[in-house]
């Protein structure tokens, strides 16, 4: 079996075609750098992705957040039931950790949110 991938390390965006045999890679071709095998390879037997949604505020308020790291992509609906069943409080900057090892990955927050004045 074969699969075609578009590399997504770089802007070149090499055509890559990964030879599979009962779940293992055996040649991958049409990669320019070692980067793009190691992309084909990992996408082929372990995909992985960022995943990047929103979260409720205490305040009302909904603020985007991501894993900071990329987490497998069979885990994204487990990730995402963990994240909406959660409720963060302000005040929240950017890069703040909001849940700690979920998947491998920590949930971190992408935008400030400040508590509102009373
Ligand atoms: S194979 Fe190398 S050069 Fe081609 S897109 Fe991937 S990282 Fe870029």
């Amino acid at each position: 079996m074969e699969r075609e991938l578009t590399c997504i390390v770089c802007p070149m965006g090499c055509r890559i075609t990964v030879k599979m045999r009962n779940g293992k890679v055996e040649g991958v071709s049409g990669n320019t750098c070692p980067r793009g095998e190691r992309y084909a390879i990992d996408e082929c037997t372990d995909p992985k992705r960022t995943l990047t949604t929103t979260m409720r505020c205490e305040n009302g308020e909904v603020i985007p957040v991501k894993t900071d790291r990329a987490i497998p992509k069979d885990k994204m609906f487990e990730c995402m039931k963990i994240i909406n069943s959660s409720v963060v409080s302000p005040p929240v900057l950017i890069g703040d950790v909001i849940i700690e090892n979920v998947f491998g990955a920590n949930i971190v927050a992408t935008k400030n949110v400040m508590q509102k004045e009373k």
